[in-house]
């Protein structure tokens, strides 16, 4: 029988309790895809609640924002259920994650998550400003027992074993086999671990990783144009690579891209129904490979 990894910390003391918002949070914006104006809130929900998604207007249940109910769409995270369906949905939760609220209703009026700047930086903000409030159940944690590796041609993912109760965070981009879409984007890699507590590790993310913007290459952009999708979106907006850099933008981090790819990561691993600890790495890897890693490491996950 092999033998089973049993964690040397207490995560109860580690985590704490479950937060959630001391009082409604809300954001406005358009939708990136449809250009459609949504209001967007944050409620405040009870213990061992999680993350639901419910659509104003529609008399449902609220979707719970678990692999389950991930509908595939290209280049973001979705959840759809009976009638209800939400798009680019990775970036909010994301801020849910990262801020550490636990359980929350996010309630919209349209289909599509509002896009701002491509970061999770405004949505992190709303959360800060409504404040977090600790109930009285532990955080739900669960514990990573083995590795896990998925490798494609193009790339790799995996989750290792948290040493000593932290989650980590890496994610390498390299373009240097690809057509290489522009100069200023080539090859670059970003770490960043995650501390237990909640007081060191919320400004953590609102600092290094929430303002980092998703990017495309101009010939993507291009492409989106040309199908009618993303008419409303100006590179002032998002990070759009031209052969010689970011047009009519400039960096917020040098390694912006990489840093967002992480953000991404965070928001599709909280589909998880609990914080994952592990140490994430992703080599050139997306949603869907997020989603497969998942998918591969649940069974491998442990209460605390
Ligand atoms: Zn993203």
């Amino acid at each position: 029988m092999p033998e089973i990894l049993r964690p040397s910390f207490n995560t109860k003391e580690l985590y704490g309790p479950q937060r959630t918002l001391a009082r409604r949070a809300a954001v406005a914006g358009f939708g990136f895809w449809t250009g459609k104006d949504v209001l967007l809130e944050f409620l405040p929900a009870p213990e061992n609640f999680g993350i639901r998604f419910l659509r104003t207007g529609l008399d449902q249940d609220p979707v719970p924002a678990l692999l389950e109910y991930r509908a595939e769409k290209p280049h973001q995270s979705s959840l759809k259920a009976g009638p209800q369906r939400f798009d680019m949905v990775e970036h909010v939760l994301a801020a849910l994650s990262g801020m550490r609220i636990d359980n929350c209703l996010v309630r919209i009026d349209g289909e599509e998550m509002p896009g701002i700047d491509g970061s999770a930086r405004v949505f992190a903000e709303a959360i800060r400003e409504a404040g977090a409030v600790g109930q009285n159940e532990p955080k739900r944690i669960r514990v990573l027992r083995e590795p896990v590796r998925l490798e494609w041609d193009w790339g790799w993912i995996e989750a290792l074993p948290s040493e000593k109760g932290e989650v980590s965070y890496r994610y390498e981009l390299d373009y240097t086999n690809f057509e290489s879409p522009s100069s200023a984007l080539r090859k670059e890699s970003f770490e960043i671990l995650f501390p237990a507590d909640p007081a060191a590790a919320v400004p953590l993310f609102e600092k290094e990783v929430a303002p980092a913007r998703t990017f495309l290459t101009i010939a993507e952009a291009r492409k989106l144009l040309e199908l009618g999708l993303c008419t409303r979106v100006t590179p002032k907006d998002v990070v759009v690579f031209d052969a010689d850099g970011p047009v009519e933008n400039t960096l917020r981090f040098s390694d912006e891209c990489s840093r967002h790819k992480a953000l991404d990561m965070m928001g599709d691993f909280s589909m998880g129904g609990a914080l994952i600890l592990a140490r994430f790495r992703a080599h050139c890897t997306g949603h869907v490979q997020n989603a497969e890693l998942l998918k591969a490491i649940l069974g491998k996950t442990g209460p605390a």
